[in-house]
């Protein structure tokens, strides 16, 4: 068993927060161990609940479309979230709970070594860039620490919006670009600075 299947068994076992009494099933991530993609969303919804699988429901179909748009199946990446059970009635999870998961989510980014982590959504943009506004910064790559992050809008968004998805779909285009690019960055302690790329 690899070490990030075992992590992911010791999250399926957390009691750390309010969370662990409502949910019905624990959804730690799924996805390619050595992924250059790590995708984090916010929290898991009925669907995810149900089966123990992040992004199965209607917006998990929509970023499945999205991936397919770059050449990518979700097994080519990693999927995972903020927190890792269902807040209950879908509430946005609570900032105590995003607290109580950070230590999940860190150890995975670590396993994982993603060259990029693309954040959907606001609670995810806000776990690692907590001053910032998705409407601002969302399709513009930037380098924190030696990782490319980029935020995206999250998919569910484009449900509830519909004229959001343009928008998500042409941030989802420039990611290719954006990769090729980073692998051209220099190594070492980067500041906190935006890419030139867009
Ligand atoms: S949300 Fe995270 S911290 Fe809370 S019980 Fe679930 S795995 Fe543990």
């Amino acid at each position: 068993m690899s070490a990030l299947a075992r992590l992911c068994d010791d999250i399926r076992a957390c009691q750390e927060c309010e969370l662990a009494r409502h949910r019905n099933r624990v959804v730690p991530g799924a996805g390619a161990e050595d992924a250059d993609l790590l995708f984090i969303g916010e929290a898991p919804g009925w669907h995810e609940d149900q089966q123990g699988r992040p992004f199965v429901g209607p917006a998990g179909q929509f970023l499945e479309q999205l991936l397919s748009s770059i050449g990518l199946r979700r097994d080519d990446v990693y999927i995972a979230n903020v927190v890792k059970c269902r807040p209950p009635e879908n509430r946005e999870p609570l900032p105590a709970e995003i607290e109580a998961c950070r230590m999940w989510l860190d150890r995975q980014v670590a396993l994982i070594r993603p060259r990029m982590i693309v954040t959907l959504g606001r609670h995810s943009l806000s776990r690692y860039f907590p001053t910032e506004t998705i409407g601002k910064v969302h399709g513009r790559p930037r380098q924190l620490d030696g990782v490319l992050y980029y935020p995206m809008y999250h998919p569910a968004a484009a449900l509830h919006q519909g004229s959001l998805r343009q928008t998500i779909e042409a941030d989802m285009l420039k990611i290719p670009e954006i990769l090729a690019q980073g692998r051209e960055e220099p190594p070492g302690p980067i500041e906190d600075r935006q890419l030139s790329l867009f």
